[in-house]
């Protein structure tokens, strides 16, 4: 079996396996030793887990022969390493929890491996998803596949890197401000921000808990919505998920956009969006509007606002879920003569600078006499965005404009300055504190790197965005972008 058919749609892997043709055990081993050889370079895994993933292979090829399949079964998939598996190691990218084994399973994870799909590895992140390029990792970096002196994204740099590079067909990340949609665009991939409260939260290590929304990124639109319908619903063990019934997302994929009114916002195209990014959408606004949608010109005026908000919230919830690395119960303990020191020296240790600057910020918007200052403010701020959006959803059906301001920028490039790490998500975040949900779809390349097409819907409005993105797709003719791998192929 070649490499080249671990680029291919998982649906159609599903398909041969089912007649047959292919094993899944054919496929992880493939998997695997494409992780192998292409890693070192690439740095998407945290941790490979290859023996399981064997055994799970095997299980997958019996599910097969007894018709118990279904299009996940066999198939390879990576899990962001802020999402518990049991018995299996979950860092958060962060050097406090370097050895942390949860003790149960998150609910995304138990459902991918009761469907039969095929744990390959932990992806690396930004230290507890704080952060857009994956540089905030405790460990390492990831590389862009597409480039390897470039950042994939974050804080799901190592997910969104795993799948372009077909290390697996399909991976899940979290996005609290944009780090499934912005490393998705920068990788030339598919990622979908569920709805708040669409997808469970259990087991799945908190950032900021109002915002926190995990989803799939795969190279196609279909991949996508063959994941959501298994990972969505109501969950008992997280009272914020919405009892709202799952549709089927690949059957609502007609290709049909006729009459539908897409919103084109002005403020997601200031002069400072990259030449090359607001060609490529452009572009994909046009062949949206060829195939029968209308574009309508709209304002979110709340959007620079939105950034403001996002960095007084998200902070100051992580600031209050930060706080349970203390040293005590779990992770990294440092020794002290008394508690006070323990708790410092294990913080210090066991934080990076970025997780460090959250809690400081959080610290302080919460504080007594800034509290009403800043985070009420905030959250007086985050009602105005959440209008925003209401009144454009009753002109559009859909919002779409560019995911990310630039394609995918050089390791180090933004290190030493958080504002312009931050302003990543000035087109992301907005979605996140208002709740709804958005998809990034590749539209081409600007420079050689991969631009993202954010289309954004109303709450619940997965169906539509996907059928959007979808159709987008298809008339495109460039649905699954393969970066050029020259890289660590024998000689
Ligand atoms: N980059 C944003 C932040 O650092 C968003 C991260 C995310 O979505 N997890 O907070």
């Amino acid at each position: 079996m070649t490499e080249g058919i671990l680029h291919r749609s998982f649906l159609d892997l599903h398909e041969l396996m089912a007649r047959r043709e292919i094993s899944s055990v054919d496929v992880t081993r493939a998997t695997l030793e494409r992780v192998q050889r292409l890693d070192p370079d690439v740095g998407a895994y945290l941790l490979v887990t290859e023996e399981q993933a064997l055994a799970q292979a095997v299980e997958a090829d019996r599910a097969y022969a007894e018709d118990r399949a279904n299009a996940l079964t066999g198939i390879p998939f990576a899990l962001k390493d802020i999402i518990s598996t049991l018995g299996i190691r979950t860092t958060c990218g962060s050097r406090i929890l370097e050895n942390y084994v949860p003790v149960y399973q998150g609910q995304v994870a138990g459902r991918l491996l009761e469907s039969g799909a095929v744990l390959i590895g932990k992806t690396n992140m930004d230290e507890f998803a704080m952060g857009s390029s994956t540089e905030h990792s405790g460990f390492f970096p990831t590389r862009n596949p597409w480039d390897r002196d470039r950042v994939p994204g974050g804080s799901s740099g190592g997910s969104a890197a795993a799948v372009s590079a077909g290390m697996a067909a399909f991976a899940l990340g979290t996005d609290t401000g944009g780090s499934i949609r912005q490393p998705a665009s920068l990788c030339g991939v598919v990622g979908l921000k569920p709805t708040y409260g669409r997808v469970s939260r259990y087991g799945l290590v908190a950032f900021a808990s109002s915002l926190d929304q995990i989803g799939p990124i795969a190279r196609s639109v279909p991949e996508v919505a063959a994941v959501l319908g298994v990972i969505a619903g109501h969950d008992p063990h997280d009272s914020t998920t919405l009892r709202a019934e799952v549709p089927d997302y690949r059957a609502g994929l007609t290709g049909e956009v006729r009459g539908l009114r897409i919103g084109v916002p002005k403020e997601y195209f200031p002069d400072t969006l990259e030449s090359g990014v607001a060609a490529a959408v452009s572009q994909g606004l046009a062949s949206l509007e060829s195939l029968g949608a209308h574009l309508v010109d709209i304002s979110l005026p709340m959007t620079d606002a939105a950034l403001s908000c996002y960095y007084i919230v998200a902070p100051s919830e992580a600031m209050s879920n930060l706080a349970r690395y203390d040293g005590v119960r779990y992770g990294l303990r440092e020794q002290a003569a008394d508690v006070w020191t323990l708790f410092d020296r294990t913080r210090e240790r066991g934080f990076g600078a970025e997780v460090k600057r959250r809690i400081l910020v959080g610290a302080y918007a919460l504080s007594k006499g800034y509290y009403e200052a800043y985070y009420v403010k905030a959250l007086e701020v985050r009602a105005l965005v959440q209008r925003d959006f209401e009144a454009a959803f009753q002109q559009v059906d859909v919002i779409a404009g560019p995911t990310s301001p630039t394609t995918a920028f050089r390791l180090g490039e933004r290190l030493d300055d958080p504002l312009s790490m931050y302003l990543a998500d000035a087109f992301t975040l907005p979605a996140n504190m208002a709740g709804i949900c958005g998809v990034s779809v590749p539209c081409g390349l600007a420079g050689g790197l991969p631009v993202g097409l954010q289309i954004l819907g109303p709450k619940l409005g997965e169906q539509t965005i996907l059928r959007v993105a979808d159709a987008y797709e298809r008339s495109a003719g460039f649905n699954v972008l393969v970066p050029p791998l020259t890289f660590g192929a024998p000689a």
